[in-house]
């Protein structure tokens, strides 16, 4: 599929957004795979696709430098020199902490990874996929989580505000470009089991909070994939601005 549609994943190297890429390049997506510094698991996904037929790169770069932000964009204009989708997926958490424990350096890193690179990377895709600037159109998904609406009281609340602030941008940066060939949505996770909760501190939070969730298990990658993959595709053509909660009912 040499001429199929482009989609970017940061963080697509492990977790929720290897789902994403390897679900997007079987449906003929061809898929940039960006990550931050796991090298080895990047290229590894980009092997799964291309032994299945599909067509993906691998893309170093920090979401939360602006160097890293333009190199990455500069890598996908070499590759593919189109842009078609985006998935925000490139997320930070941090260990369980009360407010009056946190740091400010680990808050400003929060809101550096999560929020400023989401919105420039936005950016950066507008400027590829807007008809405004000569683009022929295209979808972003940015990843929320559920806890913007639970608030992650006693755990990180600053990490629950960084998705909420995801949550806003996605309502604003769909109207603003509405009309310019662009749908802007998100998704917002509960419990999912990957690596995020080891980085946390936490290896087992997924299995330990399988109790609280009604569906009584934590959600998988594939799963959430699955829903960035519906919004991203044409079956979701008058669907913007929605944030699609993906939690097993948490
Ligand atoms: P994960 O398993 O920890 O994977 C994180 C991915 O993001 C990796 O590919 C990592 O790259 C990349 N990454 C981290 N920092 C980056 C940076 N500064 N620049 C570029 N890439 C970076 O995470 P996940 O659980 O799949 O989470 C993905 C998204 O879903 C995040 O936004 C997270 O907040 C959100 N979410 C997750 C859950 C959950 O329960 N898992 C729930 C709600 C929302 P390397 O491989 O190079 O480290």
């Amino acid at each position: 599929m040499s001429d199929g549609p482009v989609l970017l994943v940061t963080g697509g190297s492990r977790g929720i957004g290897a789902a994403v890429a390897l679900a997007a390049a079987s449906e003929g997506w061809r898929v940039a795979v960006n990550y931050a510094s796991n090298r080895d698991a990047a290229e590894d996904v980009v092997r799964r696709i291309a032994e299945a037929g599909g067509t993906a790169v691998s893309v170093e770069g920090n979401v939360g430098r602006e160097e890293g932000v333009r190199a990455i964009f500069a890598a996908v204009d070499t590759a593919f020199g189109r842009l078609d989708g985006l998935v925000n997926n490139a997320g930070i958490i941090g260990p369980p902490q009360r407010v009056d424990e946190v740091s400010p350096e680990r808050i400003e890193q929060l809101f550096r990874v999560n929020v400023t690179g989401s919105i420039r990377c936005a950016a950066e895709a507008v400027l590829r996929m807007s008809a405004r600037h000569g683009g022929r159109g295209g979808s972003i998904v940015n990843l929320s989580s559920i806890a913007a609406v639970l608030g992650a009281p006693g755990q990180y609340v600053d990490y629950a505000a960084t998705k909420g602030a995801i949550d806003s941008f996605t309502v604003g940066l769909a109207r603003e470009v509405a009309t310019e060939g662009i749908r802007v949505n998100a998704v917002r996770p509960g419990i999912i089991d990957t690596e995020i909760h080891a980085s946390g501190g936490l290896p087992d939070r997924a299995r330990d909070l399988a109790p609280t969730i009604p569906i009584q298990r934590p959600g998988t990658a594939g799963e959430v994939a699955d829903a960035i993959l519906y919004l991203l595709s044409d079956k979701a053509t008058y669907v913007t601005g929605t944030i699609l909660t993906v939690s097993g009912g948490r």
